[in-house]
């Protein structure tokens, strides 16, 4: 018997972070070291919304440059890690359990917010990785049962990675701010607020969040903090440890939460 797989959410910042925000860099690393060497890798990234729940069955996934106005050795970064395609059917297995339809694409490859922090993570790229698309303007409940649904691919020894941001406002953000810089007092609230209201298990104000102290504000639009609800529902009573970067921009909470099971599962 081994412990069931763990659930982990990053905050994937402006995509320079890989470059330039070494303590975000270390917090992920960290994170690779911290939970066994997954069979395969689920992302759900913020960076890619359907009508439907929708998975990748690319074999070889390109890596997406979905981006512009950083770096060019940015543009020069590629993530060669195998797809999942065997993955990729098992999840539209088990949403169709749920009785969600789910869709696949033929070749979708992997965009910013899953090969940034993966190659913190699994630098050597061994481990096969596919995508589920975020669910356009369904809402956080519709992603914490879908988080539910997947929870099954932890026992089978499948990381489920949660790619968004836990603050995302361009309005409170320094594009000149370097890394000691003191964050927007805002988005440090609503971090903090997550923070503990996730460590509290507070299932009903997370999902009335955008009633927080400024938590509208820090979502102007959702898809960047979906992906935590996508965790939370696949975390299944897990207690969250949180990890806490520093901010990227003056206003980016880089904030990681990793759940861990007490649980065993077959070996
Ligand atoms: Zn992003």
């Amino acid at each position: 018997m081994s412990e069931r797989m763990p659930v982990v959410f990053v905050s994937h910042g402006a995509p320079d972070a890989v470059l330039n925000a070494a303590d975000t860099v270390d917090c992920w690393r960290e994170l690779g070291r911290q939970i066994p060497l997954p069979s395969a890798i689920l992302v759900i990234s913020a960076h890619w919304e359907a009508n439907r729940p929708t998975v990748s069955l690319a074999s070889a996934p390109e890596t997406l440059h979905d981006f512009s106005g950083f770096a060019p050795a940015l543009h020069r970064i590629r993530y060669p890690a195998p797809g999942a395609p065997a993955l990729a059917k098992r999840v539209v297995a088990l949403l169709s359990d749920a009785g969600v339809t789910a869709e696949s694409h033929p070749s979708r490859g992997l965009d910013h917010g899953a090969w940034v922090p993966l190659t913190a993570m699994y630098p050597e790229a061994q481990v096969p990785v596919t995508q589920l698309a975020l669910v356009r303007n369904a809402g956080a409940a519709a992603h914490v049962a879908l988080g539910q649904a997947l929870a099954p691919l932890r026992d089978e020894g499948v990381l489920i990675l949660g790619s968004g941001a836990i603050t995302h406002n361009f309005d409170w953000l320094d594009w000149h701010a370097d890394g000691e810089a003191v964050p927007s007092q805002k988005a440090r609230q609503f971090s903090d607020w997550v923070g503990a209201h996730l460590a509290a298990q507070d299932g009903p104000a997370m999902l009335a969040y955008r009633s927080a102290p400024h938590g509208a504000e820090a979502h102007p639009s959702e898809e960047h903090f979906m992906p935590l609800y996508v965790a939370l529902g696949a975390a299944d009573g897990d207690k969250p440890q949180r990890y806490q970067p520093r901010f990227t921009y003056g206003g980016l909470s880089m904030d990681a939460y990793l759940w861990r099971s007490g649980q065993l599962r077959p070996a």
